[in-house]
C-alpha cells in the first residue's frame, strides 16, 4: 500500500468526494480543502505528495493556490479544468502544474495520473545525478555526450534537432509541454505563430523513428513523453 499523501482541494462536493474515495481505496492518505485559502492551509500542515487541484475555487482561484505552494515547496499538481479551452490559457499562463485533466473525467484516468506523476518524481529523485550524460526513461536511452538515443537497445538515427527536442521531453517525462515552451527551448524562437507547425513535424518525425506510443499529444496544448516504466 501506497502511504503517501495527496490533498484535494475542489469546492464540489460530490467530485471532492469521489475522488478521495478513489484514491483512499488506491492506498493514499487523503485531504481535501473546499477554497483557495484552506487549500494553501492545508498543504503547509499536511504537506501532501501531491496536489489535485481544481481552477475555480472561492476565496482565490486555483492558479494563485498553485503559484503559492510551488513557491514554497516543489510538488506535483494535476490541476482539474472545466474545459480544453482553460487547459490551452493555463499552459500559455504556465502556473506550474505538472498535468490537466478535463471534467468530467473518470476516477480510473484520474488514478492513472496520479500514479504517473508520483512515478515521474521517484525517478527525478532517483535519477538526481547531473554529470550523468545517459539519460534513461523507461526502454528509451539518451547518451547526451555521444548524442545517440536507443529505445529497447535499437538504436535511432535522429537529426540534430529531433535529438534535442527528444531529450527537451525527456528531461521530464509525462510533463505536458506546450508547443511555444519547445519552440523556445529546442528553436531558441521566442515568438511560436505559425512555427508550432515545425514541432509537429518533428514530433511526427519521432513517432516514426521510435515508435508512435512514446510521445502523447495533449489537444490544443503540446506533448508529453509517455515511457513504459
Ligand atoms: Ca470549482
Amino acid at each position: 500500500m501506497d502511504e503517501r499523501r495527496i490533498l484535494i482541494v475542489e469546492d464540489e462536493r460530490t467530485i471532492a468526494d469521489s475522488v478521495a474515495d478513489r484514491l483512499r481505496a488506491e492506498g493514499f492518505t487523503v485531504r481535501t480543502a473546499a477554497d483557495g485559502p484552506a487549500g494553501v492551509a492545508a498543504f503547509e500542515r499536511e504537506r501532501p505528495d501531491l496536489v489535485v487541484l481544481d481552477v475555480m475555487l472561492p476565496g482565490f482561484d486555483g492558479l494563485e493556490v498553485c503559484r503559492r505552494i510551488q513557491a514554497e515547496r516543489p510538488v506535483p499538481v494535476l490541476m482539474l479544468t472545466a474545459r480544453d479551452d482553460e487547459t490551452d490559457l493555463l499552459v500559455g499562463l504556465a502556473v506550474g502544474a505538472d498535468d490537466y485533466l478535463t471534467k468530467p473525467f473518470s476516477l480510473r484516468e484520474l488514478a492513472a495520473r496520479v500514479h504517473a506523476l508520483l512515478r515521474r518524481q521517484d525517478r527525478a529523485a532517483a535519477a538526481e545525478r547531473p554529470d550523468e550524460p545517459v539519460l534513461r526513461v523507461g526502454d528509451l536511452e539518451i547518451d547526451r555526450a555521444e548524442r545517440r538515443v536507443r529505445r529497447d537497445g535499437a538504436e535511432a538515427h535522429l537529426t540534430p534537432t529531433e535529438f534535442d527536442l527528444l531529450a527537451h521531453l525527456a528531461a521530464r517525462p509525462r510533463r505536458v509541454h506546450p508547443r511555444d515552451e519547445l519552440l523556445a527551448a529546442v528553436w531558441g524562437w521566442s515568438d511560436g505563430g505559425s512555427g508550432t507547425r515545425t514541432v509537429d513535424s518533428h514530433v511526427k518525425a519521432l513517432r516514426r523513428k521510435l515508435g508512435p506510443d512514446l510521445i502523447r499529444t495533449v489537444h490544443g496544448v503540446g506533448y508529453a513523453l509517455d515511457v513504459r516504466p
